[in-house]
């Protein structure tokens, strides 16, 4: 595995490639991201990944500072799965770098509390695509608003790299793998499984209740757990608007706090 820093040596090194494909992270790497590398290998015939703690997209009280630093375990994880390349590119990257918005699904849900990050995110993987300019691009469906804006940001930008989505890979209790989950206390980390096993449980009676009783249940539920949702919604998985009660196919999200660790998970219905 060969470590790109830079932009001028990924034009060098990757020239002669074809049919690459692309996992971008921000590091402290687990199973749900090293999934995302066997997709890659399953598209493309190179795989690159990088690691990217992109300031762009955090929100001035979020968590950047505190955010999981393990670069080289993170290194040989990837080495491990096989990965080809990796860009760990310096701070230079955001040196004259042309900022784009999302579009307007950016607005909805994780949008209203984080009103700036899927700016930051377009800009940033913009960046990583013209470093790169990978033929495939993996993106994990835990994040799946994330999912849709870049899928739709690159579509209408013609970019010839196909997006693609990659299942959530969860815990053995459920929960969904995420870089935060390091940064919940251990009480915390006992009761997060519930947020999944709701989900779970409006999935599994979506036939026979309105959706405005799940979600009201499910919010009584949370709120006896000390979990706080931010959002929960039922949704149409294209369009990120309130779903039907009888729509068939739909999104089930949801955001919350438990102590200071924002969390989020979906369960999607097709
Ligand atoms: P992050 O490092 O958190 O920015 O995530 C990098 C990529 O990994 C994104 O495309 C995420 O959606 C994806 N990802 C994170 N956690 C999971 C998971 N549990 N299952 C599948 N993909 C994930």
């Amino acid at each position: 595995m060969e470590i790109i820093t830079n932009e001028k040596q990924a034009k060098e090194v990757l020239k002669d490639f074809n049919e690459t494909a692309l996992v971008p992270t921000m590091g402290n790497l687990h199973d749900g991201h090293l999934s995302l590398l066997s997709k890659a290998k399953e598209v493309g015939e190179i795989v690159l990944a990088s690691i990217y703690i992109n300031p762009l997209q955090f929100g001035v009280n979020e968590d950047f500072d505190n955010y999981p630093r393990t670069l080289d375990d993170d290194l040989l994880k990837l080495e491990k799965t096989g990965c080809d390349f990796v860009f760990c590119p310096s701070e230079d990257i955001l040196k004259n770098i042309k900022n784009y918005q999302a579009p307007d699904i950016s607005k909805k849900l994780c949008g209203k509390s984080r009103p700036t990050h899927f700016d930051g995110v377009v800009t940033i993987v913009r960046k990583l695509f013209e470093v790169l300019n990978p033929d495939y691009a993996i993106f994990g469906l835990k994040d799946y608003q994330q999912f849709l804006i870049i899928k739709k940001f690159f579509n209408e930008m013609n970019f010839h790299t196909k997006i693609i989505g990659s299942p959530i890979v969860r815990e053995s209790d459920g929960l969904a793998m995420s870089s935060r989950n390091n940064l919940l206390t251990s009480e915390n980390r006992k009761i997060a499984p519930k947020i999944y096993k709701q989900l779970a449980w409006i999935r599994d009676n979506i036939e026979n209740q309105s959706h405005s009783d799940l979600i009201l249940n499910s919010i009584e539920t949370f709120k006896e757990n000390n979990i706080h949702p931010e959002y929960l919604s039922i949704l149409n998985p294209d369009t990120l608007e309130d779903a039907k009660d009888d729509d068939l196919s739909v999104l089930i999200a949801i955001a919350v706090k438990l102590g200071n660790v924002r969390l989020i998970d979906n369960i999607l219905i097709n």
